[in-house]
């Protein structure tokens, strides 16, 4: 009874070993960037290292003494989402971890690894196809066969109770069932965050463009009236060009509003890159200033320097930032203003984003970023939660003061782009 409780714990200490690392890149990593990125893939191998090491490091003792371990279960997960990539260095690691600790089974598993090594991550591209079950059901068949083909030489022996090797391959292959629907439930997580904040994009689109064609319609309008005189009256050459000047000018208005707006509807993939604040606010405010206008509302803005860098995704950070001037505006009912102001320590940038509107309460202050809370009659209650997301992939800070009848003042900062 003593020899089960001995050889269950450390099993499940190896169990722990294979789960602890997932939470561990989950909550430091993930959120601070896109799941494909390269540094996130590296970050995904080492955990991958590190999980081997860690089950390697406090194997499994058999009476008979030997030793075994939960890697194969890493090794494959690793393998199956990130193919040879992933699986090499996985596989020298346990190579390397091998013959430093010694061991009498050495060849068994160095069999075992290299056929996972060669063999699994062909199965990459179909894996990823396949639904959640079908993908938990291949990871864990994997493991059944290679947890087999490990204890083949424990099962021909004579000495060592069957009883053993078949709880090693249960916990094995629960391991493995537990591991996948772990790193399933996580990257699933990543995916919907994705999906809401592009949602989101959607309505703001579609809610900004009421103000976008009331802006172009003003133009519009004023070109066909000056195109309607020019045609029934016979100006002087002079005051022809002149007219046609102004024509000139309001559709150049019209044509830049409905760039900015269409420039705010595309949505590339992206990377990371070197913004400058001061240009993304300019363009923000070129981008709200109809919806603005439409509701009476101005747009003041006050930058201490003529750029700050920091780094991020160009158009999440617009979408931040007008989600955050467009609450701004919102919140004022007849006349008032949004102040955009920006500043800077030796370290960070900041923002401010102060309104005349109707301010919140604590409460209200603490729920902001909870979905669907929402004040507003066709409000979402998303766009609060979609700017705490950005801010944060951004290594950003936001501070939230509010007074009731008074207005709001949303301050973010971000730490500078040393690299320019
Ligand atoms: P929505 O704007 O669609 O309602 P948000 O997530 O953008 O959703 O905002 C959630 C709620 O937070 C708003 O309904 C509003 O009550 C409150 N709020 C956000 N910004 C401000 C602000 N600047 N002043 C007052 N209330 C605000
Ligand atoms: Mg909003």
């Amino acid at each position: 009874m003593y020899q089960l409780n001995g050889v269950t714990k450390e099993l499940l200490l190896n169990l722990f070993f294979i789960i602890f690392p997932l939470f561990l890149y989950q909550m430091f990593w993930v959120d601070k960037d896109r799941i494909y990125s390269k540094s996130n893939f590296r970050v995904a191998t080492l955990m991958g290292v590190l999980s081997i090491l860690l089950c390697m490091s406090f194997p499994i003792t058999f009476s008979s003494g030997f030793h075994f371990d939960l890697r194969q279960i890493p090794f494959i997960l690793g393998s199956l989402y990130g193919g040879y990539r992933v699986a090499i260095w996985q596989y020298l690691s346990i190579l390397l971890f091998r013959y430093l600790l010694g061991g009498d089974e050495i060849y068994v598993n160095v069999l075992v690894i290299s056929l996972i090594l060669l063999l699994v991550p062909l199965l990459k591209s179909k894996y990823s196809g396949m639904t959640m079950r079908g993908r938990a059901f291949i990871s864990m068949g994997l493991v059944l066969i290679s947890g087999t083909l490990t204890m083949l030489p424990i099962f021909m022996l004579p000495d060592t109770p069957d009883f053993f090797s078949m709880q090693f391959i249960g916990i094995q292959v629960f391991g493995m069932w537990l591991a996948t629907y772990l790193v399933e439930t996580l990257r699933n997580n990543i995916k919907m965050r994705d999906e809401i904040i592009k949602a989101e994009k959607t309505s703001l689109i579609s809610q900004l463009s009421a103000s976008i064609s009331h802006e172009v319609k003003n133009p519009l309008t004023a070109v066909r009236g000056l195109i309607q005189i020019l045609d029934e009256f016979d100006f002087p050459e002079e005051k022809k060009k002149e007219l046609s000047k102004v024509a000139m000018s309001e559709l150049d208005r019209a044509l830049m509003i409905l760039s900015d707006y269409l420039s705010l509807s595309k949505d590339p993939i992206e990377n990371k890159e070197t913004l400058d604040i001061v240009d993304e606010l300019k363009y923000v405010i070129d981008v709200m200033t109809p919806y603005a206008n439409m509701q009476s509302v101005e747009i003041h803005m006050n930058f201490q320097a003529n750029s700050y860098y920091v780094s991020g995704e160009r158009q999440k950070f617009r979408q931040c930032l007008i989600n955050i001037v467009k609450n701004g505006i919102e919140a004022i009912s007849g006349k008032g203003e949004v102040r955009i102001s920006t500043f800077h320590s030796e370290n960070q940038a900041f923002i401010r984003v102060s309104d005349t509107g109707c301010g919140m309460t604590l409460e209200q202050i603490q729920r902001l970023g909870t979905p669907y809370y929402s004040t507003k009659e066709k409000g979402t209650g998303i766009g609060m939660m979609v700017v705490y997301n950005i801010i944060n992939s951004m290594n950003g800070q936001i501070e939230i003061r509010s007074e009731k009848e008074k207005g709001t003042c949303f301050s973010i900062s971000f730490p500078l782009d040393k690299n320019i």
